[in-house]
């Protein structure tokens, strides 16, 4: 039987410094090296999956084709495999407990005290090995949120500790640790990493393999010092700069021979055929050699606490633009615009600077009118327009306002009785919000669509059937379909029994590129592999650059 081999990945210091990136990382360079990985992101949060937290607190909800809602680390680990990943790739304390308190109210433990050990970690370990299983993977690498010290990572840990036990030649920990640089001193410390190494090890587990991530290369002699301190010699010590491009990280970690030395400790044989990491090579010059820039204005909501968590409550859709921009050659260049700011009064004729403007997805009343404004005015003046989930939403309300002339048309959501309900709650979603069952229930995961012929999606897309990730209650309502039409917008991808409308545009001739998808195309837009309606969203914006 094939042995399976495991790599922990575990935070030391504090959380932040790419954890994520290190995991996804050295996912790439094994697979680069002919290994299947699956990469499993540990949330120690009881929270069942990240669908109902804020993503101002917390982020993105990235969708998996399952319809789970994960953590964005997920969407950078399926960026950097480039492939889909499985259900058991993300597990939480919540999704964990929950099934063991079940199976204990279901007389599953047959009438045995169950216990955090054996029983939660016995969950986990066999959540981890279904994953492996799911994935057909030889590699699993094990993200564990936070870091170590977090009360709530300890059985995660510990989990960590028994599976070496059993299987001492297929498990090992990489710690990801940060050595600052005070301003008053000038010297990068390495003291904070040793005691993180120390820590970690007073839960029986042995740093195998160190990413020193530090604002300047990790020098020698500090390399030496942390190898004096601990038992992690100092050629297993990587120095992990701050660099400009995430999309670097796996090149540098294979200068400096990451993949060689995970193979030593997991006794891993080299492989006969390896695609090797050419590829990812291009796509990491591609990023420096762009000729041009094109200016994407995203008008958002989720600003509430600074521009950095707004890139991470969208950094799938950021993501999304520049892969498409950098596969022809030139820089996708953002700029966040508050929606709201147009309800105070801001003036519209602003958004002239972009060369496209995007709607991304959201929920809730905050800025939506910001929003429809800012619809309009590039639909009016010709200005390419790209909507996501609500982005499609609202691009048709804007259309039925201004151009059907019902200017009460609404969603729902917002406005329950609405006397133009052009977006309404989906049927079988009615139900759930009266029972107050909201996590989880939303339309969630790949569903397929079917094109329409000739149309600007179908053209993109190259093809008439497609898969996307949903993430939605409301829906375009079909009693206004017919009008909409009649009235020019063009419904180009529907659900296979045509009920649902997926995709809505105008045609070409009237408009260089005024689109709106229901579904979430950016969850599926990788780096090797961008969207094509991001890459035709970017191209209709450099025609229109001024
Ligand atoms: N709020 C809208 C809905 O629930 C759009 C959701 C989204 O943009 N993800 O249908």
């Amino acid at each position: 039987m094939k042995k399976q081999k495991y790599i922990f990945v575990i935070g030391g210091v504090m959380s932040g410094v790419g954890k994520g990136i290190t995991t996804a990382s050295i996912g790439a360079i094994l697979e680069s090296k002919g290994f299947k990985v699956n990469l499993i992101k540990i949330d120690p949060y009881l929270n069942v999956d990240a669908g109902t937290m804020n993503p101002t607190e917390h982020g993105e909800a990235f969708v998996l084709d399952s319809g789970l809602e994960t953590d964005q680390d997920m969407g950078n680990y399926e960026r950097f495999l480039n492939k889909s990943l499985s259900n058991d790739d993300y597990i939480t304390s919540g999704m964990v407990y929950r099934a063991v308190i079940e199976r204990e109210r279901n007389l599953g433990y047959g009438g045995k005290c169950v216990e955090a050990i054996p029983h939660i970690t016995d969950e986990i370990l066999m959540r981890i090995n279904r994953a492996a299983m799911e994935n057909k993977s030889d590699i699993s690498v094990v993200e564990i949120g936070g870091t170590i010290g977090d009360y709530q990572n300890a059985l995660f840990i510990e989990t960590a500790r028994i599976l070496k036990i059993k299987h001492p030649e297929d498990v090992m920990t990489v710690l990801v640790s940060y050595l600052p640089i005070p301003n008053t001193i000038g010297e990068m410390k390495s003291k904070p990493t040793q005691n993180a190494i120390r820590q970690l090890n007073s839960y029986g587990v042995h740093a195998d393999m160190i990413i020193a991530r530090s604002p300047l290369p990790v020098d020698d002699k500090r390399k030496e010092k942390i190898a004096n301190a601990t038992s992690v010699p100092a050629t297993h010590i990587i120095s992990a700069p701050d660099i400009e491009s995430v999309y670097d990280v796996p090149l540098n970690f294979e200068k400096d021979k990451v993949g060689e030395i995970v193979m030593r400790i997991l006794r891993l044989r080299k492989k006969g055929s390896a695609p090797g990491l050419g590829a990812w090579e291009n796509f990491a010059k591609s990023v420096k050699t762009f000729k041009k820039i094109v200016k994407i204005g995203i008008v958002g909501k989720y600003f509430d606490t600074g521009d950095f968590v707004l890139s991470d409550a969208y950094i799938s859709v950021i993501e999304a633009l520049k892969f498409s921009a950098y596969s022809i050659g030139v820089k996708a260049e953002l700029e966040w615009i508050n929606a709201k700011s147009f309800e105070r009064g801001a003036d519209i004729s602003t958004l002239g600077k972009y060369d496209g403007i995007l709607v991304p997805g959201g929920f809730g009343e905050t800025g939506i009118e910001g929003k429809i404004r800012a619809i309009q005015y590039a639909r009016e003046n010709n200005v390419p327009y790209f909507g996501l989930c609500y982005g499609m939403q609202l691009m048709v309300i804007e259309y039925a306002r201004n151009v059907l002339d019902l200017k009460s048309a609404h969603t729902t959501e917002i406005v329950k009785d609405s006397e133009h309900p052009v977006v309404h709650i989906m049927p079988d979603q009615e139900k759930k919000l009266l029972e107050k069952a909201y996590g989880g229930t939303m339309r969630l995961g790949a569903y397929p669509s079917i094109l329409k012929k000739g149309s600007v999606a179908a053209i993109a897309y190259g093809k008439e059937v497609i898969e996307e990730r949903h993430r939605h209650r409301y829906e375009v309502n079909n009693a206004y379909r017919k009008m909409l039409e009649n009235g020019g917008l063009i419904f180009s991808g529907t659900s296979p029994d045509g009920l649902l409308a997926e995709i809505a545009e105008l045609p070409k001739k009237k408009h260089p590129f005024f689109l709106g998808t229901q579904f979430h195309p950016e969850f599926k837009a990788r780096p090797l592999d961008p969207h094509p309606l991001f890459t035709a969203f970017i191209k209709a914006s450099i025609v229109s650059k001024k």
